[in-house]
């Protein structure tokens, strides 16, 4: 479905990461991809990942550092020239404030949340867009905790929230070059960022048992529908928000 197809995927950490399952699935489809990692102690882990897949560069990148960001879309221009696809599965907030009241979120800590969780979704599309392919897609990740409250997620909710309207901006702006952006909203997943939350396994067990299909989704499930949005199998589809959670979203009382 995507043979002959390069891209850019943030967001591995190690082999339970979303950003992994995608990549593996995308790779195993014939794509070539380029892996970032955010800093060196992750490279230890990422390496070894990277080296499992068939066609992979790996290129360092934190997205809290402006000059890393420039520097990584330079090093991508200069050797592929030209890319089909971005896939950003990146947060990050204060564990500590991912715990209690969203109303004692630091004002620190907020704006550290939104650039890195939301705003560095804006500033790839902007750098990428110059080197995308006609027909190009731009895909992120997502929780449920953006739009219904759910205990501990505070502050990432909101950057969530935010990120998912981006995507609806960022569709409108980039239709013109046929670029498409679309979110996956997965269920709770056993990741690191997933265990930053406090109480993540009571809501872990929560969605499981509450969702549609009784059970939350894997990782290689993740990996189809991103292979999927990003195929030409979706074309037509941009400005979504694509619910990849077993159907837990759409129950209002639990049976
Ligand atoms: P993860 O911890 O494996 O991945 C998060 C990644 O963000 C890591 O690779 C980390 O290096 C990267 N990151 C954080 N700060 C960065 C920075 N300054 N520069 C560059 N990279 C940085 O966890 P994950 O669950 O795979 O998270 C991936 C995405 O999926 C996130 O957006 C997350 O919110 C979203 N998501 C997760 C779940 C879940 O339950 N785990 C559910 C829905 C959506």
């Amino acid at each position: 479905m995507i043979k002959n197809k390069k891209g850019i995927i943030f967001g591995i950490a190690n082999d339970h990461s979303i950003a992994w399952g995608i990549a593996k699935k995308l790779s195993e489809n014939g794509a070539e991809l380029i892996l970032t990692y955010q800093n060196e102690s992750l490279l230890k882990r990422v390496k070894p990942l990277a080296e499992k897949l068939n066609n992979s560069f790996l290129i360092e990148c934190d997205l809290d550092k402006e000059e890393s960001l420039k520097k990584c879309f330079e090093i991508i221009e200069d050797k592929f020239q030209k890319i089909d696809f971005v896939i950003h599965a990146v947060a990050f907030s204060d564990k500590s404030e991912l715990n209690g009241r969203y109303i004692s979120t630091s004002k620190e800590n907020f704006i550290k949340t939104l650039n890195i969780s939301c705003f560095s979704f804006t500033k790839i599309a902007k750098l990428s867009s110059k080197i995308l392919n006609e027909e190009g897609s731009l895909l992120t990740l997502t929780f449920y905790g953006s739009n219904k409250v759910i205990p501990n997620y505070n502050v990432m909710g909101i950057a969530k929230a935010a990120l998912e309207t981006s995507v609806k901006y960022l569709s409108v702006d980039l239709g013109n070059k046929k670029i498409r952006v679309n979110a996956i909203s997965a269920s709770p997943m056993r990741t690191l960022s997933g265990a930053a939350i406090t109480n993540s396994r009571e809501i872990f067990n929560y969605t499981k048992k509450n969702s549609a299909l009784n059970r939350n989704v894997e990782l290689n499930e993740i990996g189809n529908s991103a292979l999927y949005l990003v195929s030409d199998l979706s074309k037509a589809i941009t400005g979504e928000i694509h619910y990849v959670d077993c159907g837990f979203n759409i129950i209002g009382i639990p049976k």
